[in-house]
């Protein structure tokens, strides 16, 4: 199991390992304010399994907190290697003089652990075997690195007076997490140096071994964060209650309530459709957990419509509103939509949805939500869809 960059730094800080300041957000706002607090310059790294984001364009580096919003919201969203992105890493940029490679990984041909290092990190690892004296290797014999052998190789790998031992310390504390965590590979790259002569490490890979996971408490804890049905998780994550219902089913359900979604479940079923989703807001939802919300749903395979039907009795109509507009702006969804909302602040929200090609019902009920939803299905299933 690989954890995502933001967890395998917080392995890293229990180590001792150098990481930048920074913190996950789940929405371009969230990515702003985070921003702010690193002082507007900020690096966005799409949390995902897969490496080679930098090549992806998932890695920015942004100058201010709207830049970072920008970014953020252009990578969240966005699917890399079968992997829905839902989250970013926002972080201090660097100020990079120099990049390394440092690395922990089992070789199976000898079933022995083996260290490799360069110093010239930040490609992948197979561009810099392809390289003549791009990479020192060395087998471990046993699971301990002392801080002499760990000079020794990257002496080898061409380091040098303060970066070579500050890096030995990095190394024998990597070789260390690798042994304690019954890790499968622990990697740095790159290990930056920076200009100010610091050493730190600006992406973290770890790949635990699924066999050992009950045995290690905090690998279990960050397994079960990430395990199980991505939906399901991700729901979590944004704060919704999230039952996945039909494998072919359609209709994407959004209410605020479970009373409430399970009407609109009923109304969806009675009128002909297939409910894909039960999704329940909960009070107070946010903006961007509105957004959230809606883009969980919206990726779901086959989706056709979506239908959000929320009261605004503790949530607040105009709020529903924004969360679902920010997603029709940014990520231009191909399902209808219909919104039945009604209560606080219901003309704002109303008249800002009325500004979108979608369905509002304003004082109508579920069952007129539903049938307008079915029906402009069935025009664009007839007209070849939505351009
Ligand atoms: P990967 O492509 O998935 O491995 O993602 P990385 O975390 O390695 O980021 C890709 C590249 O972005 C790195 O190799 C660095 O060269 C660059 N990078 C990452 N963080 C910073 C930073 O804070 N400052 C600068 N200048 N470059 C960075
Ligand atoms: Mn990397």
């Amino acid at each position: 199991m690989n954890l995502y960059e933001f967890q395998a730094k917080q392995l890293f800080k229990q180590y001792g390992i150098p990481i930048p300041r920074g913190v996950a957000a789940l929405s371009g706002r969230e990515a702003a304010d985070e921003a702010a607090k690193l002082g507007g310059a900020a690096v966005i790294k799409a949390q995902v399994h897969a490496g080679g984001r930098g090549k992806a364009g998932l890695v920015r580096l942004v100058g201010n907190p709207a830049e970072a919003e920008q970014a953020a919201r252009e990578i969240i969203g966005q699917t890399y290697r079968g992997e829905l992105v839902s989250r970013v890493l926002v972080e201090e940029k660097l100020s990079v003089a120099q990049e390394f490679y440092l690395s922990v990984t089992m070789d199976w041909s000898k079933g022995l652990p083996v260290v490799l290092a360069s110093s010239q990190g930040g490609v992948d690892i197979e561009e810099l075997a392809k390289k003549e004296n791009g990479i020192v290797m060395r087998s471990l014999d046993n699971l301990e690195l002392s801080y002499y052998k760990a000079v020794e190789i990257l002496s080898d790998a061409g380091l040098k007076n303060k970066v070579l031992t500050g890096a030995a310390r990095v190394l024998t504390r990597i070789v260390r997490l690798f042994r304690e965590a019954e890790a499968l590979t622990v990697e740095i790259n790159p290990l930056v140096l920076t200009a100010d002569g610091v050493l730190i490490a600006a992406d973290a890979k770890v790949t635990l071994d699924d066999e050992a996971l009950e045995r290690h408490p905090v690998g279990w804890e960050l397994a079960q964060e990430d395990a199980g049905d991505d939906f399901a998780r991700r729901a979590r994550e944004i704060g919704v209650s999230y039952v996945q219902l039909d494998e072919g089913g359609e209709i994407g359900i959004i209410a605020g309530g479970a009373g409430l979604a399970m009407a609109t479940m009923d109304a969806v079923a009675q009128q002909g459709g297939r409910p894909v989703n039960f999704l329940d807001t909960g009070g107070g939802i946010s903006r961007d957990r509105m957004a959230a919300a809606l883009r969980l749903v919206l990726a779901n395979n086959g989706v056709k419509g979506v239908v959000i039907n929320i009261f605004g009795g503790i949530n607040n109509c105009l709020t529903v509103a924004q969360g679902i507009t920010d997603v029709v702006d940014s990520d231009h969804p191909a399902a209808e939509i219909v919104v039945k909302t009604r209560g606080h602040s219901q003309e704002e929200a109303w008249s800002l949805l009325a500004k979108y090609d979608m369905g509002v019902v304003k004082c109508g009920t579920t069952v007129e939500a539903v049938r307008m939803l079915l029906r402009s299905i069935q025009k664009n299933s007839c007209c070849g869809g939505r351009t």
